[in-house]
């Protein structure tokens, strides 16, 4: 199996593949090279316990508007008082970023830069769509 690294924030990633992948974003569904997916989270591979890094599913161009909608939110008054835990899976000490509606532009909950990744739906509607998605289609 291939892997890379990429510099990022002046610290080396792992990420399995070559430079040369190219993903589809799952929001504009346009196809880039892989430098134009920022890195996600950690996962450790179960063979060799190396740590690698996912990409985020989201290419940079729809993940940054994404981040304005979250500055937005940050500052409305209505959002709920930012926690200092993880809303999803309880964590303490963990950088806690706003998980919103990536449709409707709302606020979710508080959650953890993993969970906040890892949950790439928003409402459990989403989730069983994808699932009936993987579970129907032969
Ligand atoms: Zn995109
Ligand atoms: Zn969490």
């Amino acid at each position: 199996m291939s892997q890379y690294i990429r510099i990022w924030k002046g610290i080396e990633h792992l990420i399995k593949g070559s430079k040369d992948d190219r993903f589809t974003c799952t929001k504009c569904t346009k196809e880039f090279n892989q430098k134009h997916f920022q890195i996600a989270s950690a996962y450790v591979d179960k063979i060799t316990q190396v740590v690698f890094k996912r990409l985020k599913r989201y290419c940079k161009d729809c993940e940054n508007p994404m981040r304005a909608v979250r500055h937005a939110l940050e500052k409305n008054p209505n959002t709920p008082p930012k926690t200092d835990y993880c809303e999803h899976c309880g964590r303490k000490n963990c950088k806690i970023v706003l998980h919103h509606d990536h449709v409707t532009g709302e606020f979710v909950r508080w959650a953890c830069v993993n969970c906040n990744s890892r949950f790439i739906h928003d409402t459990l509607e989403q989730y069983i769509k994808d699932g009936e998605k993987w579970y129907n289609d032969k």
